[in-house]
């Protein structure tokens, strides 16, 4: 039976890690849960403040009669707090983490970033009176209240020209640059009549030279008044005007009319729409938002922060001008504090962002959506390593919200889950508009090496190349730079040196060894292909920069642009290029991943990806899936607008089933595939993996520490006996295997039955804490992770 609430007081953000422990009266065990607002006595005057009970426990960490009783259980109370740490402790529980990590995950920290506040300062009496007033402060020869209630009384001086007008019509009646001017609320000629006069707290202060001590005087004496008005960072902050609106086609009326039926009946329901690239998804979106702020409620959408682009954002803002917010990693603190603050408070209706913007405060939550849920970046890969979707869905349920997924390449997880039933799925198989999808062409480039044709690009793609560049269309290429971990292959024959023991690459050392980070298999770097013989066999990759050197040597006329993480290192360079692109300041642009998430840019006919395969050979059990998927929605970026466009594939292996679904653009037959490997392995979603890292600056530390957990590992299942249905693979040096110094070590258990990975977790959880061999190591728990370590 609990005896005993940890409690957090005064949510004041900073202190999340400081719990206080307090007893459980009987009356209230029932009521006593994670997450209830209470009141406790506190300090030393014992008075009543407000606190969050963030854990429970039988134990207590004090001597008994010290620890006060908690005065009542408010537990009735819904406030969005409770939620949010409810939140956080199922959090904790599902993905391992400390409740101070997942805390800090889901309640905004404020750090002591200053929030901006506008102080206006007003007549608090009659005109009459004030100039009453002004003459006895003339006769007391009170210069600073005279100067002061002058301007208040006769606004013709010279603070008319100093003052800030703030009718761009965008912002929430909000000033981004801290406002300093006059503030004009409604029209300019309302100032003159009986509205009240005013000043701005610190044009007083600054250009007047009025001592606050004066101010503060005036107010005691009832004369003037001091307005507070928080200002809010507001990120968003241009003008537009509203477009003609899209008229959705059959399909995406029939989705959106059903969800909003079904949301207006009360159902709460997670809905999946596997859309094709361009098929008109955000468009679905806007209008189900719309039905779900008219009945007063909120919305999530949660967007990964790549494909967060202006052009994406102008669309919602279009819709719904300044009820939205966006969040992202550019944001300060402080910005990011003001953002929560103005949902908590309803200043808006629309929370845009990546990960993060899952914890929006928002009171009377309706939905999250979750767009391109596939996406890797939805997975946390700090403690807590929880992954958006499972946190979403669990949101949605403590809130009574839907949770809407969508993308053109469904993870594996949540279309087997739409076809078991548990997300409602809904199809748009074609594009909107008058867009249809691109044409896909594969070449081998074993077949172009039969050829004598050395050069990284295809005789076909050189062909359709010179005819863009010709008509003046425009070029995407694609270097698949994603998991190229030093993997060997054959130029010839395209064989891949992999483990005979694990289906993964082997990682080519400096030593001249081929390594297996699975299980720690170890071979020579063979000097010739052991399929075919040939002497081309080495490690493979191409950079960006090297294609963008290749192009501009092919195509001296053509205008190139390139997008990596080196070009887009400055705050904005990652827009800027895009932009530039967008205006057709450039024939082709080069780039990585980075390049292929939701854009939008009708004049692209053409898209090459360079390589294709170099994805496969990432050394996890998510290569295949993530090829498929850069495939389809790289090639997703051509023809999207009047012209029809054209993809080509180059790859090493066309028959593999990842590009060959993609070139047809078939999902399901890359699914069936695809689940039918999963199944056999036991990886997600057929089972579930709990991967350990130990993590030392002592290699042996770090190898012993995961050999002791991979031993109680083993020892527990046996206990359990769930060794038949469990593998524990490794420990194993991690593919990462070095990094700051820091020495890595990997265990992976597979097991189908996500709550026996949970309670072993919490298990060697304990088990770490009571030994002293973990002392200098650091270990992580992930489940199903979604990159190799
Ligand atoms: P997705 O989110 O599925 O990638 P978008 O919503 O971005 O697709 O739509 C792709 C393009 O098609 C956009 O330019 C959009 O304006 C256009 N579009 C979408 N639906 C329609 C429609 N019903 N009629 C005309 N154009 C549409
Ligand atoms: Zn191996
Ligand atoms: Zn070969």
């Amino acid at each position: 039976m609990p005896n005993y609430a940890d409690i957090i007081v005064d949510i004041s953000h900073e202190n999340l890690d400081k719990s206080y422990q307090y007893s459980i009266p009987e009356e209230y065990k029932e009521k006593a849960l994670i997450g209830a607002l209470v009141i406790v006595p506190f300090g030393k005057g014992n008075r009543f403040i407000n606190g969050y009970i963030v854990g429970i426990s039988t134990e207590p960490k004090w001597k008994v009669d010290l620890i006060k009783p908690i005065h009542q259980v408010v537990s009735d109370a819904p406030v969005i707090e409770s939620q949010l740490i409810s939140l956080a402790y199922w959090i904790k529980e599902t993905f391992g983490a400390t409740m101070n990590d997942a805390l800090k995950t889901v309640i905004p920290v404020k750090k002591s970033v200053k929030s901006k506040e506008k102080k206006t300062l007003r007549l608090a009496i009659p005109l009459e009176e004030a100039r009453e007033q002004l003459e006895l402060f003339r006769r007391k020869n009170n210069r600073g209240r005279v100067r002061l209630l002058e301007v208040l009384i006769d606004q013709s001086t010279d603070l008319k020209d100093a003052s800030v007008d703030n009718a761009d019509g965008v912002n929430t009646g909000v000033d981004v640059n801290g406002g300093d001017g006059k503030r004009h609320s409604g029209n300019e000629e309302e100032s003159t009549g009986d509205f009240p006069l005013e000043i701005d707290y610190e044009l007083a202060v600054n250009k007047l030279n009025i001592a606050r001590t004066t101010i503060q005087d005036l107010e005691n004496l009832g004369i003037i008044t001091t307005d507070v008005e928080k200002l809010y960072r507001n990120p968003l902050n241009s003008t537009v005007s509203e477009k003609d609106r899209i008229v959705l086609s059959a399909e995406q009326q029939c989705i959106s009319e059903e969800i909003i039926t079904a949301y207006n009946a009360g159902l709460r329901e997670t809905y999946l729409i596997h859309g094709v690239t361009g098929s008109g998804k955000t468009e679905v979106y806007l209008e189900i938002i719309d039905a779900v702020i008219k009945q007063g409620k909120k919305v999530i959408m949660l967007i990964p922060e790549i494909a967060l682009t202006y052009q994406t954002v102008m669309r919602f803002y279009r819709r719904f001008g300044n009820r939205i917010s966006i969040m992202n990693s550019k944001l300060s603190q402080g910005e990011r504090y003001d953002q929560f603050l103005r949902a908590k408070n309803g200043d808006i209706d629309i929370m845009i962002g990546p990960r993060s913007a899952l914890f929006t405060p928002f009171e009377d939550l309706g939905l999250i959506i979750m767009d391109e849920e596939h996406e890797g970046s939805y997975k946390s890969e700090n403690p807590p390593k929880y992954h958006a979707r499972e946190v979403a869905i669990k949101r949605a349920e403590i809130s009574g919200a839907s949770v809407l997924l969508g993308s053109a390449t469904p993870s594996l997880e949540s279309y087997t889950k739409a076809l078991k039933g548990e997300y409602k799925l809904y199809t748009l198989p074609s594009r909107g508009g008058e867009a249809i999808l691109p044409k896909i062409w594969i070449e081998d480039l074993r077949e172009e090496l039969k050829k004598k044709n050395k050069s990284i690009f295809s005789i076909h793609l050189r062909e359709l190349m010179e005819d863009r560049l010709s008509k003046k269309e425009q070029i995407i290429l694609f270097i698949n730079r994603r998991g190229y971990a030093g993997f060997v292959s054959c130029r010839s024959c395209g064989h891949v040196m992999k483990c005979p023991h694990c289906d993964v690459s082997l990682t080519a050392h400096n030593n001249g060894t081929l390594v297996c980070h699975y299980c720690g298999h170890e071979e020579r770097t063979p000097d010739k292909c052991p399929a075919c013989g040939s002497r081309y066999i080495a490690a493979f990759g191409t950079g960006t920069q090297k294609v963008e050197e290749l192009v501009r040597k092919e195509f001296p006329g053509a205008r190139v642009l390139r997008m990596d993480t080196d070009t887009t290192k400055t705050k904005d360079g990652h827009e800027k290029i895009l932009s530039a692109f967008a205006n057709l300041e450039a024939d082709i642009l080069v780039g990585t991943q980075m390049i292929v998430k939701g854009h939008d840019f009708p004049m692209v006919t053409l898209v090459g990806i360079i390589a294709a395969d170099l994805s496969l050979y990432a050394s996890d059990y998510r290569a295949s899936e993530r090829t498929y998927q850069l495939l389809a929605q790289a090639a997703g970026r051509a023809g999207r607008g009047k012209l029809p466009g054209e993809v080509i594939i180059q790859t090493y292996q066309p028959e593999h089933y990842s590009i060959d679904a993609a070139s047809k653009n078939d999902y399901i037959s890359f699914y069936k595939q695809e689940m039918n490997y999963r199944n056999l392995l036991k990886y997600p979603p057929a089972a579930h993996i709990l991967a350990i890292l130990t993590a030392a600056r002592d290699e042996n530390k770090a190898a012993f520490a995961a050999k002791l957990l991979g031993g109680a590992a083993k020892e527990w299942m046996k206990e359990r006996e769930s060794t038949e249905d469990t593998v524990i693979i490794g420990p194993a040096a991690a593919v990462l295997s070095k990094a700051n110094d820091i020495y890595r070590y990997m265990i992976y258990i597979k097991q189908a039955d996500y709550d026996c990975l949970i309670q072993l977790k919490d298990y060697l959880e304990g088990y770490i804490n009571y030994s002293e061999h973990f002392n200098s190591c650091n270990i992580q728990f992930d489940f199903d992770p979604m990159n190799s370590y």
